[in-house]
Formats: C-alpha cells, sequence, structure tokens
C-alpha cells in the first residue's frame, strides 16, 4: 500500500526525522490559510499523487511551457495561483503512464534553501534477508538516469536483523554522502530513525530523494514515498487509515473486497486463472502469440462460486478487455465450480466479447458439461497453447 508525501514524512518526523514545516490542502482557499500560517518567506507547492517525478511532470490542462508539480513560490499569491493550477487537474510523469494522476490534494511546505540534494532509500533486500539503505551524493530529480549511466555512485549498505541497527552502518553511508563533521552525527541519527520506523510500521520501500544538506549545513529530508507490506497491515490499522482510494485502481479495490489477487495491466486479453505460476505462464504465452493481457489474476486455490462470479465482473467490466481467456487447472478448485461461476457471472452482465476456456484436473468432464449445456458462445480449448492461440486469434477478429 501506498501513502502520500505528506503522510510519509508526517510518520518520519514521528520518529526524528528532520522535515520541514507544511500543510496539506484540498482547495485554493486553504491554499492562502496555509501559507499564511507558515509566513514564507519562500514556499513550495506540492502536487500529492501516489507517483514521483512530479517536479519535471507536466499538467494535461496546461500549456507545454507550464511548470511541473512542485513549484517554488516567493508570495502567499503565488501560491494561490500554483494552487489553483494544480487542484482538479491532471499531472502526467514518468511514472503516472500517459493517463496522468488527477491532483485532489496540495501539499504546501516551507521553502528550504538547498547546498546538495542526496539520495537515500531502504528497501527489504531478499537475498540477503535484511533491510538495505540504498544512497548516492546525485540525489535529485535525475536519480534513474544516474543509476543508469554511473551505477557505481550508488552504494548499498545492510544491517543485520540480528544486531539491529549499528552507529557504523550510519557512519559508512554519511561517508558514501561526502557529509563532514556534525553532519554525520545527524545522519547516524536519521538512519537509525528510519531504520525504527521501517521495521516497526512494516514498510517494504522507504525512498528520500532528495535528502538534502541545507545552506546552514543540516540534513532534512525533502521528499519520502513509502510502500507498507499489505500483508502486514493487519497490524497498523493507524497505516490503514492512511489509504486513499481515489489513487488506487478501482478494479483492484474492487477486487480486493472479495481478496482475489488482482493487477491491472494494459493490454486487451482478460484472464482468469488459479495459482500464480499458472496466471504468469498465462500471461507470457499470450504476449508470445503478439498480444497483451489486460490483467493477472489468480482466483485462488478454493475459490467459491461467489468468487470467480465477482472475479468475470471485474474483468468484463474493463472497457479494454477485447476477448477473456479463462485457463483453469483443477486441483483443490474444481472445474464445475469455475463453470458455474462463469455462466453466473455472463449471465448478469452478459458476454459482449469472445471467451476461450480451457478446464483441466478436477471435474474437468463436469466443467466442459455445464458449459456445454449453457448455450453460452465458448470456444473450448484443449492445452494453455492452444488457449493462447485461439483467444489471440478471436481478439484480432480471425
Ligand atoms: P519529485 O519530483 O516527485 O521527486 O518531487 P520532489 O519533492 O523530490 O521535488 C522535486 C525537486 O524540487 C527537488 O529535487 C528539489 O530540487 C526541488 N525542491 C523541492 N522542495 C524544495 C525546497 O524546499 N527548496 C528548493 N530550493 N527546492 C525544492
Ligand atoms: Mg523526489
Amino acid at each position: 500500500m501506498n501513502i502520500h508525501e505528506y503522510q510519509a514524512k508526517a510518520i518520519l518526523k514521528s520518529y526524528g526525522v528532520p522535515v520541514s514545516n507544511g500543510v496539506a490542502i484540498f482547495s485554493a482557499d486553504e491554499a492562502k490559510a496555509a501559507a499564511e500560517t507558515l509566513g514564507g518567506p519562500l514556499w513550495v507547492v506540492k502536487s500529492q499523487i501516489h507517483a514521483g517525478g512530479r517536479g519535471k511532470g507536466k499538467f494535461k490542462e496546461l500549456p507545454a511551457e507550464a511548470k511541473g508539480g512542485v513549484r517554488l513560490s516567493k508570495t502567499v499569491d503565488e501560491v494561490i495561483a500554483n494552487a489553483k493550477d494544480m487542484l482538479g487537474n491532471t499531472l502526467v510523469t514518468v511514472q503516472t503512464g500517459p493517463a496522468g494522476k488527477q491532483v485532489n490534494r496540495l501539499y504546501i511546505e516551507d521553502g528550504s534553501d538547498i547546498e546538495r540534494e542526496l539520495y537515500l532509500s531502504a528497501l527489504v533486500d531478499r537475498e540477503t534477508g535484511s533491510v538495505a539503505f540504498i544512497a548516492s551524493t546525485e540525489g535529485g530529480m535525475d536519480i534513474e538516469k544516474v543509476a543508469h549511466d554511473t551505477p557505481e555512485l550508488i552504494h548499498t549498505f545492510h544491517v543485520d536483523p540480528a544486531a539491529g541497527y549499528q552507529a557504523y552502518v550510519g557512519r559508512n553511508i554519511a561517508y558514501a554522502l561526502k557529509l563532514k563533521g556534525d553532519q554525520v552525527k545527524q545522519c547516524v541519527k536519521i538512519i537509525g530513525a528510519i531504520y525504527q520506523a521501517f521495521v516497526e510500521k512494516d514498510m517494504s520501500l522507504l525512498e528520500i530523494n532528495p535528502l538534502i544538506v541545507t545552506t546552514e549545513g543540516n540534513l532534512k529530508a525533502l521528499d519520502a514515498k513509502v510502500n507498507f507490506d499489505s500483508n502486514a497491515l493487519y497490524r497498523h490499522p493507524e497505516v490503514v487509515a492512511l489509504r486513499d482510494e481515489t489513487e488506487e485502481d478501482p478494479k483492484e479495490i474492487e477486487a480486493s473486497k472479495y481478496d482475489l489477487a488482482y493487477i491491472a495491466l494494459e493490454g486487451t486479453i482478460g484472464c482468469m486463472v488459479n495459482g500464480a505460476g499458472l496466471a504468469m505462464a498465462t500471461l507470457d504465452i499470450i504476449q508470445l502469440y503478439g498480444e497483451s493481457p489486460a490483467n493477472f489474476l489468480d482466483v485462488g486455490g478454493g475459490a467459491s462460486e461467489e468468487k470467480v462470479t465477482s472475479a468475470f465482473k471485474i474483468i468484463t467490466a474493463d472497457p479494454n478487455v477485447k476477448g477473456i481467456l479463462v485457463n483453469i487447472f483443477g486441483g483443490i478448485m474444481k472445474c464445475d465450480i469455475i463453470a458455474k461461476g462463469v455462466i453466473a457471472a455472463v449471465k448478469t452482465v452478459g458476454l459482449q466479447v469472445p471467451l476461450v476456456v480451457r478446464l483441466t484436473g478436477t471435474n474437468e468432464e463436469l466443467g466442459k458439461q455445464i458449459i456445454r449445456e449453457s448455450g453460452l458462445n465458448v470456444i473450448p480449448a484443449d492445452n494453455l497453447d492452444d488457449a493462447a492461440q485461439k483467444i489471440v486469434a478471436a481478439v484480432r477478429g480471425a
């Protein structure tokens, strides 16, 4: 689960990481009050969306030369004008995809004077089974380019989970970031605070880009992006409360209500599969035959007819879907349950696109019989290869 920058900063602040003062707002009127409360002389107006690259982003509704989603402002009037420019408009960044994201919230912050922009992140490194910190002196808006062109400027550090955070890790990071004097002490403290926040809140990723050295020589987190491990959310109702469903794909929200593992993708073939591995193989084989999947969907091992019905409805509700492939290997999952669920769904929502069904395994014959007798226009397939070719041919109108 993702949260907004201002929410991430509030968490970091509560653990002792220095951040600027700021106020989150939803309207231009609130922008005025926020700017006056903060007092200036420099403010930053920041679009709050669940995607990075905002500074270099572009608003769809504004002329191409208009500034991006993070804007420095020198007067209260400028803050208000920038807020009006952003609120309700669609920000397109390298991370949003071409559709962009509507900006509904802003964060108005006290502006900082920057000496250097550094990069710092923490993540779960599965290879070493520990939390890893990644640090670079080359922070700011071009970190992806740095990683690509000069990977030697990016340094990784691990925290031994048995020993916990030790100051030497923070010192090593400070030296990699070319920090001096009191900044080293500040860094040791900040890394410790981040580690504690990361572990206690069950984060899976925390990125501070940039971590800045101010002109006064102090460290501060100027941006913050946090992902939480969804499987641990039951331990953190305070984190769940930060969820902003307007930032999420409505199909994924619907799927989560039925405990379906669903991820929206960009293609045209809707997929309903049981088992994550088979679902991945299905996505691959669709691509092999030249089309792209509209989603990943694992209905799980012991899904009920109701769950299958809702899964099918989510797939058909996607306007990009030009064909559907149901690929079931009946183990614990029974083929007749899938067949009944599909038919129940088709009866309520109709079937506007070709449907290929491949059923094999437990209760296979019964499943096939149910589909045959339903009178639905279903294209049966014998195996995965056959099924993929048939659905690709069907969406191409062959
Ligand atoms: P992102 O583009 O989504 O990563 O948004 P950031 O919060 O990282 O802001 C983008 C850039 O705006 C930063 O890399 C800074 O260069 C600049 N910026 C953000 N806040 C301030 C500030 O308080 N003062 C100054 N001078 N620049 C800022
Ligand atoms: Mg940033």
